[in-house]
């Protein structure tokens, strides 16, 4: 098997498992769904604007229009499959929903967005919770940071 083949096998593969996620979400497999969702998987930095993501299929040589990102992203949203983070400042950011429950910190400065998870800041909350007579069901924490 050549490279050529290798890499389309690839490709491919990495297409289907985009398929199954979308159909598992209720969502129709469309080129634009695929597209951002295979971006928002591979960003490093986790989270994007809407402006990015489009900025991110235009170097892809993808020719998918602002209003299709944020209709995907809404629907995507809706799906359970990102969230959405409106930060005080700048535009809202979207990431993959990974379950995991983090906190974030923004950088009032550059606007980065670092996350952190604390176990200690997690049992504190849920005492608080329980001393008030509830269980903790969901949670958002934001720090607003500049550099030391
Ligand atoms: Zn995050």
């Amino acid at each position: 098997m050549d490279n050529n083949r290798i890499l389309k096998n690839k490709e491919e593969q990495t297409m289907n498992h985009k398929d199954q996620e979308l159909k598992k979400a209720g969502l129709k497999v469309t080129l634009p769904r695929i597209k951002i969702l295979q971006i928002l998987e591979s960003t490093p930095e986790w989270h994007m604007t809407a402006e990015d993501i489009y900025q991110a299929l235009r170097d892809a040589q993808e020719d998918v229009g602002i209003a299709t990102v944020y209709r995907v992203l809404t629907q995507f949203e809706a799906a359970g499959l990102i969230t959405r983070h409106s930060f005080d400042s700048g535009p809202a950011v979207y990431e993959l929903d990974r379950g995991d429950g983090h906190d974030h910190m923004v950088c009032t400065e550059t606007g980065k967005v670092v996350e952190f998870q604390d176990a200690e800041i997690q049992k504190i909350q849920a005492k608080i919770a329980k001393d008030n007579g509830y269980i903790v069901v969901g949670h958002s924490l934001v720090l607003y940071v500049k550099p030391i």
